[in-house]
């Protein structure tokens, strides 16, 4: 049985193509019914997406308006004006309208083209507003966790972003090892931007874009950033990359991965760091450490960017891990089927992970800023991980990359001793006290929590979270003006 091409169909959008092309033939809709022999009223429901036609209908109209019944169908507006009259008559039946009590207006053809669209973009803009300050924290997880899903399964690989980023180096010819300063504002030029450092960028920014004069200006704080690169290709990525405005907090962590990435592969070549991982694997001596060094980066942007290459160009599958003092995953991605500790909505960051693992025993290691290796045995099988602790100015975090344990000869430190078991999620593994201690100390024990009070707040408003609109706008207004030498 074939599928009826009336399934699923958006009826406002079939209505407008018929009105369309009835118009477009100088056919009245009362024309139109007498040839097709049904009452005008019944056409005028059909054109105004109130009623679905038969599929028989559909056709005899398809014929008097000699037009393929397929053009009929098409699941686009069949003009601008129609696209916003559709959108506008959506919105005015959403939600949304009935929230603010936002009186409707007729949309027809005497709505004059400009105010429709002022009318649209109010909306717009209000949807976005109100949708953008209704991100609660748990919302703002369940993107992430989403998003997190989705590049599991394209094993964190983004080959669009590779190539735009290959193009980009190839432009300002660079090849190899790490990229200078110059050529970062060389990508700036090649995309018409220039670099300005001002020390009194908002606090809440790395960098702000002015695209007005098509400045990227970035602070000259020290506090600011590791890596200036980082922040200016990151900025670059947004316009390499053509993002306008997040639409929702979905959206913007999107964008924000997606700029990430082009940063992360303008600095870290595919080209050359792929071939580079082959020979480090082929003489076993695999060290997130020499990555950071042959591209003079952040250790953690190393690990990030061999997760983007390993399953895809080395069939390794991995995992990574960024965990604070407290146990606590603040950032994790895994496609090897380790067992990571989860909230019961499936979020991981956030949750602690197992005491057993590398990634919290480098905390106790003699060695506290060197490499810690570990194998681990789980319930889902044995890993090999390399920790080492990052001491930032917001706290040490335990950086950490793993493999399977049969990927674990090609890695430097493969001949560790150190072995441990968890059984995590198992709470008993490391997370309910035994029985003696709970019996004990339940009564007596009254510590003071260190609350983070960023894991408790709710995602701040506006179109770019966390960032105050005002501070930027002042600060854009306050520069606009300057000349500055280039
Ligand atoms: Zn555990």
């Amino acid at each position: 049985m074939s599928r009826d091409p009336l399934d699923g169909i958006d009826l406002a959008l079939l209505g407008a193509r018929i009105r369309h092309v009835r118009q477009a033939r100088g056919m009245t809709l009362a024309t139109l019914s007498r040839h097709i022999d049904r009452a005008p009223s019944l056409l005028s429901q059909i054109e105004n997406g109130k009623r679905e036609p038969r599929l028989a209908l559909l056709d005899s109209i398809a014929r008097v308006l000699e037009v393929p019944i397929k053009e009929l169908l098409k699941q686009q507006a069949p003009s601008e004006r129609s696209a916003l009259e559709l959108e506008l008559k959506a919105m005015q039946d959403s939600p949304i309208a009935s929230r603010f009590a936002i009186p409707g207006v007729h949309v027809g053809p005497r709505l004059p083209t400009d105010a429709l669209r002022a009318l649209v973009e109010a909306y717009r803009s209000l949807r976005s507003e109100t949708e953008m300050s209704e991100q609660t924290s748990e919302a703002a997880r369940a993107a992430n966790l989403r998003l997190r899903n989705e590049m599991r399964d394209r094993n964190n690989y983004l080959p669009d972003i590779e190539t735009l980023a290959a193009d980009i180096n190839a432009a300002i010819g660079h090849d190899d090892g790490p990229l200078p300063q110059s050529g970062v504002i060389d990508i700036a030029s090649h995309f018409g931007f220039a670099i300005v450092r001002l020390p009194d960028l908002p606090n809440s920014s790395r960098s702000i874009t002015d695209l007005r004069s098509r400045r990227i200006y970035i602070s000259t704080a020290a506090r600011a950033e590791r890596d200036p690169r980082m922040v200016i290709l990151r900025a670059l990525g947004d316009q390499a990359l053509g993002f306008d405005a997040p639409r929702s907090f979905e959206d913007f962590l999107r964008q924000r991965l997606s700029s990430n990435y082009f940063a992360a592969a303008v600095l870290m070549p595919e080209k050359t760091l792929v071939p580079r991982l082959r020979e480090a694997m082929n003489s076993q001596d695999l060290a997130m450490s020499d990555l950071r060094d042959a591209y003079s980066v952040g250790y953690e942007a190393a690990c990030q960017r061999f997760t983007n290459l390993a399953t895809e160009h080395l069939g390794m599958p991995c995992h990574f891990l960024r965990v604070g003092q407290d146990g606590v995953m603040y950032k994790a991605y895994a496609n090897d089927g380790i067992e990571l500790n989860r909230n019961p909505e499936g979020s991981i960051e956030g949750q602690r992970a197992c005491r057993q693992f590398g990634v919290r025993r480098a905390f106790a290691a003699t060695d506290y800023l060197g490499p810690y290796y570990q194998y681990t045995d789980t319930p889902t099988g044995s890993y090999f991980s390399v920790s080492r602790i990052e001491a930032l100015p917001e706290g040490d975090f335990s950086i950490c990359v793993g493999v399977p344990f049969d990927q674990a000869g090609c890695f430097r430190g493969r001949e560790t001793a150190n072995r441990f078991g968890s059984t995590c999620p198992d709470t008993s593994c490391c997370r309910t006290p035994n029985d003696g201690l709970q019996h004990r100390w339940a009564s007596f024990a009254r510590p003071s929590p260190k609350v983070h009070s960023h894991m408790l707040a709710a995602i701040a408003p506006g179109t770019f979270p966390g960032v105050e609109d005002r501070e930027v706008y002042e600060f854009l207004e306050r520069h606009a003006g300057d000349a500055f030498e280039h």
